[in-house]
């Protein structure tokens, strides 16, 4: 069993109001560890010691900031492996993706290394002849950051990169499912002197709630269920807190009768089934031309059978176990009176929930409108282009769509009508680049973009200042 302790300070430890078993979703008898249950005192504790190291951090140049993020980024390279095996071990992500997501961890680093050396503000002509009058962007003291189990190294440093280039200090709370690999990012902090700005308090909702209500955390940055982020909005609306919230989606995926039906079928098959569908930008919902429906069903068995199932841990494996035995059980439960188009097999031991395609499926259903964060895709046909886009825009959510076509008129109308935040043509749901706006429409997302440039639109406010001569 690992050790699993808070960072505050620079210092590695105990404390708090108990733990909860970190487990390995693949072999649910072995114990990753126990992550400690944070306190308000310890909260408290880690918050002060970010409110207190800001103003050093905020008056260093840009430049070192970008040293100690660069830092950052060589010591994460450095135990690369390890962090791809603890992912591995702690969610049940396969090993491929693992990987992938440590590199992306390393170009988060390296991106916003670049970002914190760039302008801060814009000159605004004055109409006071002879005034200086320009705009700033200044960082808002301590910024808490809550996120989930499914990208446990990524969301983390997409969140905490940014805030820190530009100034912030920061405190995180993990999830409760995956303390180890919070662990091992702390660790890694700690390689490259983060410690008096980077802190990390271990918990459940709980331990969230105190870092949300605590008086100094100026800003929320949140990804995880919906339920937990209009919590999280309330909370910081009442206390006029800046918030930013990731909430999830009904991705989906439209398939034209003139696209490459087995390129399309693949895309939906891995957008839908990688990781047991456990990405925000996962696809749920396919969306057919009548017309090519039983051909796409034939190579989309196809596409789902070519996805190896099974231990995480094997370089072929491209769906692994769901994360927890409750998030097994909701899953199932969710389908179990579904018409099926088609069921994979599973291993029986482990959180392994079947991938399977459903049908007969109304556009109100829990199945068409909730999102399951599970390997579960649910199929519509549709008899034109404009009722596949009704369809499609017939969720409260907004995050990503994708549209196979060869056609460049419909890829264009498609681009214009989808209601989601990112729009992918001939490409999956999911896998968007580290350095471009990540965020969704409707009920996906609330307050500005993540990642790339505009991420600073959230770590920063604006002052405007006039000098007259
Ligand atoms: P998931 O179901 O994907 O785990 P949650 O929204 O439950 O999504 O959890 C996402 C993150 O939010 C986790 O770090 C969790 O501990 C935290 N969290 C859960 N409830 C609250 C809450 N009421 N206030 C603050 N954070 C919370």
């Amino acid at each position: 069993m690992r050790e699993i302790k808070h960072y505050i300070g620079g210092e590695f430890m105990t404390g708090g109001t108990g733990h909860l078993d970190s487990i390995n979703p693949t072999h649910p008898d072995q114990i990753i560890g126990e992550v400690p249950l944070g306190s308000a005192e310890l909260m408290g504790q880690a918050v002060e010691v970010a409110a207190s190291n800001q103003s050093a951090w905020r008056k260093q140049t840009g430049a070192a900031r970008a040293g100690q993020l660069h830092a950052w980024g060589d010591a994460i390279s450095a135990r690369q492996e390890e962090l791809a095996k603890a992912i591995v071990d702690e969610v049940g992500k396969p090993i491929g993706e693992a990987r992938g997501e440590v590199q992306r961890c390393v170009a988060i680093l390296r991106y916003f290394a670049g970002e914190a050396v760039r302008p801060v503000g814009e000159v605004v002509p004055s109409l006071t002849p002879g005034a200086l009058q320009y705009s700033l962007r200044e960082p808002h003291g301590v910024v808490g950051l809550i996120t989930p189990w499914n990208f446990p190294l990524a969301i983390p440093l997409w969140k905490a990169a940014p805030a820190l280039a530009v100034g912030n200090t920061v405190v995180l709370k993990p999830s409760e499912h995956s303390g180890y690999c919070a662990q091992l990012l702390a660790e890694t902090a700690h390689a490259a002197g983060l410690g008096n700005v980077f802190q990390v308090v271990m918990g459940a909702g709980d331990t969230g709630r105190t870092l949300v209500e605590h008086v100094e955390v100026r800003a929320i940055s949140f990804t995880g269920s919906d339920r937990t982020g209009k919590a999280i909005a309330l909370t910081c609306a009442e206390r006029n807190k800046r918030f930013q919230t990731e909430m999830g989606g009904k991705n989906v995926a439209i398939v034209l009768a003139d696209a490459d039906l087995k390129q399309a079928a693949n895309l939906v098959a891995g957008g839908a089934m990688r990781f047991a569908g456990q990405k925000c930008t996962a696809t749920s919902r396919v969306v057919v031309d009548s017309g090519i429906r039983g051909r796409f069903i034939d190579e989309l068995r196809a596409a789902i059978d070519s996805l190896p199932v099974g231990d995480p841990a094997a370089a072929e494996t491209a769906v692994g176990p769901v994360i927890s035995a409750a998030s097994q059980g909701r899953i199932d439960a969710a389908v179990s009176n579904a018409e099926f188009i088609y069921q994979s097999s599973k291993p029986d031991k482990g959180f392994f929930v079947a991938s399977s395609v459903v049908g007969g499926i109304s556009e109100t259903d829990d199945l068409a409108q909730n999102e399951l964060f599970g390997p579960v895709l649910a199929l519509f046909e549709a008899k034109s282009f404009d009722q596949a886009i009704q369809i499609a825009n017939h969720t409260r959510f907004g995050l990503s769509a994708s549209l196979c076509t060869r056609d460049i008129g419909n890829a264009l109308k498609y681009i214009d009508q989808v209601q989601a935040g990112m729009v992918r043509v001939n490409a999956d749901t999911t896998g968007v680049d580290p350095h471009a706006p990540f965020g969704g429409y409707k009920g996906s997302s609330s307050g500005t973009r993540e990642q790339g440039e505009v991420a600073k639109d959230f770590y920063t406010q604006i002052k405007t200042v006039q000098i007259n001569p």
